[in-house]
């Protein structure tokens, strides 16, 4: 590598660094970190995929790392780093190795535990000492290796490098250093004395050119639960680099993101190939390609240094890690809360947030839809809705019910045009296009026609647009309202209506939370083990079983549909009440709000869906008789015994 590439905004010349006026006293060092180490620094087999004479250009991100951390106007470096982009070797190992040889120096390096340090020092350290002629000649020169060093203490000319435990209130409360070097901080744990972190950096805290360095790949972090992140704490005060690449096709600079790794030929756990795909251009970049990208890339701040210098990486960027194993991984890691969070921390360097669950994969949700031209025989004539109004758009859901709540998503329809009312009072044609909709017919499967026995529509938004288009459609139409829990559980609904403050109309109550509760618990319910027949042969019999809480989907239901439904939200306890909110302020949940809703226009009817559905039965086995005279009566249906009816018999469902 030339000293051209090496070349850093950064780059400590010592004649600049006067000239603009730093105060530095040292005799500044004569080469950078950088093109210190390059060729130089000899890595053990035991830590690095790529033994030998380290070479920068295999990891072109870490040239300005490296420089930044020798340049005396930066006091502090923090590295938020995945688990395999050589985040020690950059951060920990050459810096440590540097300022020994290069710029003398009294350093600590702090390890998580007592086991760390002692694998850091008797293999990463002493494996690169001895390896690397420069520093071998170092340690020995003091009268043999042995003399003054410990697995936990060198002496060189010039310094001294203490290997400390931060679990240690001892080791932390040890001499002043100059250089501060914190491995893994985001595993260290609390003491008695304080935050190890903190008193770590008292150390420092004399030296007029100290120098600190926090790496670690991120862990927890919430600040509404005041858990922290150290590394994300530290990351966001300082100048906050990112690494951006250029596009081999467009030369669009870009910072890798997951979400442009596309998948080739997917079967079960395994992929063909995945190409990252550009974010301007959208072509698809092979992997063969990164090598040349990192090599053009470069670190840009979003933040004024000040000096602390920060550098984000994910493992996107690795040099060993293909594409296509990246894609693997996360196929295989986000399906399980344990797996996920690794995945999180070591592979996209980001903080776990304990709010987030794991992504639900809604894979196998778009995998068991069906496919019903008609209305299935064991739901009823009755279809229940939800209208959920937006600022531009209307959405409905069509559901019907069977028995023990088994339900069928029919028809999702997303209704284009702004639903206030215009400027000479007028509803927009939006409504009567959701009018039009909740008027039609659709087929059942006995020959039936089926229509919306009960239509409800959210009035938290656009309260008198709602009233107005609800008005002289009782009881087909209700508005209806989510009712937050402030102090205790709101019930998903009563077969009654309750009337405003001012009596001026009614509408229906519905507990969102108690609705999700059930919607999430039928989600998890297992398909049918197998498809009942229901002609010819075999007809009957256990074809009329129900699955209870089994929810079915049509193939019309789409993949943003299916998202919205097992994504967009998560639950958790506040004060004592456990409560569904939002992943993020913009996550769209209408597909949730949807069949919360469905389900709680058809559980105010109050209807039992058992009489409608025999009925059906019956009507249907009748029109086959009828059509094939050949037709032979079958068993009765072996029903499950039928529970006994309580008040409010459609919670006796709900586990
Ligand atoms: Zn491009």
């Amino acid at each position: 590598m030339t000293l051209e590439l090496l070349h850093s905004p950064l780059l400590a010349d010592p004649v600049d660094v006067v000239m603009r006026g730093y105060q530095v006293m040292a005799p500044a060092p004569r080469l950078t970190m950088a093109a210190w180490a390059d060729g130089r620094i000899v890595l053990s087999p035991k830590v690095s995929p790529e033994p030998g004479p380290i070479r920068l250009a295999r990891i072109p991100y870490a040239v300005e790392v490296l420089n930044c951390t020798s340049d005396p106007r930066t006091r502090e470096v923090t590295g938020m780093w995945a688990a395999q982009v050589a985040k020690t070797t950059v951060f920990v190992d050459i810096p440590t190795a540097f300022f020994m040889h290069q710029d003398p120096s009294r350093q600590a390096v702090y390890l998580e535990d007592e086991k760390k340090q002692h694998v850091w020092s008797t293999t990463r350290l002493m494996e690169m000492i001895t390896n690397t002629p420069d520093l071998a000649g170092l340690l020995s020169q003091k009268g043999g290796p042995d003399s003054k060093n410990t697995l936990e203490y060198k002496e060189y000319p010039g310094g001294r490098l203490s290997i400390l435990n931060s679990g240690s209130e001892g080791d932390l409360a040890s001499m002043s250093q100059r250089i501060v070097n914190k491995d893994e901080l985001d595993k260290w744990r609390m003491l008695k004395a304080g935050d190890p972190d903190a008193l770590a950096d008292k150390r420092a805290q004399n030296s007029f050119n100290k120098k600190i360095i926090n790496v670690s790949t991120p862990r927890d972090h919430n600040p509404d639960q005041k858990i922290f992140s150290r590394i994300t704490v530290k990351y966001e005060a300082s100048d906050k680099r990112k690494y951006y690449v250029p596009c081999p096709f467009c030369n669009h600079e870009q910072v890798l993101r997951e979400e442009q790794v596309k998948f080739v030929g997917r079967v079960g756990d395994d992929l063909e190939d995945a190409k990252y795909e550009c974010e301007k251009c959208k072509m698809q970049i092979s992997h063969m390609h990164k090598k040349r990208m990192l090599e053009r890339g470069r670190w840009i701040a979003e933040k004024p240094f000040k000096g602390h210098a920060g550098f984000w990486l994910n493992a996107l960027y690795s040099p060993w890690i293909t594409w296509k194993e990246y894609g693997e991984a996360k196929i295989k890691m986000v399906r399980q809360h344990d797996t996920h969070k690794t995945f999180q921390n070591e592979w996209r360097a980001l903080p776990w947030n304990p709010l987030i669950e794991h992504d639900k994969d809604i894979s196998p949700y778009l995998a068991r839809r069906e496919y019903y031209e008609k209305v299935p025989l064991r739901a009823m004539t009755h279809l229940f809705s939800y209208a959920d109004i937006q600022k531009d758009r209307i959405e409905v859901i069509a559901i019907a019910l069977g028995m023990a709540r088994e339900l069928w998503g029919i028809e999702h329809k997303i209704f284009w045009g702004e639903p206030a009312l215009s400027s000479k009072g007028y509803l927009p044609q939006v409504w009567q296009d959701l009018e039009a909709w909740r008027q039609k017919t659709w087929e059942h499967e006995s020959g039936e026609t089926c229509r919306i026995a009960r239509l409800f529509i959210d009035m938290s938004y656009l309260t008198s647009e709602v009233l107005r288009f609800c008005r002289g459609k009782r009881p087909l139409v209700w508005p209806a309202r989510g009712m937050s829990d402030i102090n205790s559980r709101h019930p998903f609904i009563s077969t009654r209506p309750v009337i405003d403050k001012k009596g001026r109309y009614k509408y229906y109550q519905v507990g969102p939370n108690e609705g999700k509760d059930i919607v999430f618990a039928n989600l998890a319910v297992e398909p049918p083990k197998h498809t009942p027949p229901l002609q010819g042969e075999g007809a009957g019999g256990d074809g009329f079983v129900s699955t209870p809480g089994y929810m079915h989907f049509n193939q019309n239901f789409d993949e943003e549909f299916f998202k919205q439904l097992l994504a967009s939200e998560v639950g958790r306890w506040k004060k004592g009440i456990y409560v569904y909110e939002k992943i993020s302020p913009a996550t769209r949940n209408e597909g949730l709000d949807l069949v919360v809703g469905a389900l709680a226009a058809f559980e105010s009817t109050g209807t039992d869906p058992r009489p409608h559905v025999e009925a059906l039965l019956r009507l249907w086995e009748k029109r086959q008789k009828e059509a094939n005279p050949e037709y032979v009566q079958q068993e009765e249906p072996k029903a499950e015994p039928h529970a006994p009816r309580k008040k409010n018999w459609v919670y006796g469902w709900k586990k």
